[in-house]
């Protein structure tokens, strides 16, 4: 599976290549989670990058990383603007994508677009 670290590592050279500016908060060494669960996460924590990149239009990024007791929480968040009229996940594959495999570990995805593009997204804590 992918880790966290390793991805954060491409989107820095991703991102930087697209010249927009990075701002991460939080460890990326999760302590609390399965590889499985983990590897979702930097598979959607790319995707949502990707969405940066190709859709945005913004010059900023801010990727942060919550661990709690119960959950870990990671939030995409671009200071450009959402491209579809109601902010609803539509058909392209990455959102929906993204949706399904965090469903699998009874993860969430909430997507905000008032203010730039913000994906949240919460999975449970399941390593002891
Ligand atoms: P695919 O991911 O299958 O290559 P896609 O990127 O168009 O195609 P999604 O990732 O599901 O599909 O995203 C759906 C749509 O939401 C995008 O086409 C785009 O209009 C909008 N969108 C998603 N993320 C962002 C973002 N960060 N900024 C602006 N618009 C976005
Ligand atoms: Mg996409």
């Amino acid at each position: 599976g992918i880790r966290l670290k390793d991805e954060i590592q491409r989107i820095k050279q991703m991102l930087a290549a697209a010249q927009i500016n990075l701002e991460c908060r939080g460890e990326f060494i999760l302590t609390n989670v399965t590889p499985f669960t983990e590897n979702i996460l930097s598979m959607c924590l790319k995707e949502a990058i990707n969405n940066v990149v190709k859709h945005s239009g913004a010059s900023s990024c801010l990727i942060s990383i919550d661990q709690t007791q119960k959950e870990v929480v990671m939030t995409i968040h671009d200071n450009g603007s959402f491209k579809t009229a109601k902010g609803k996940i539509s058909d392209g594959h990455g959102l929906r994508g993204m949706q399904e495999r965090l469903e699998f570990i009874n993860g969430s995805l909430e997507l905000l677009t008032s203010n730039g593009t913000a994906i949240i997204i919460k999975v449970p804590v399941d390593l002891k």
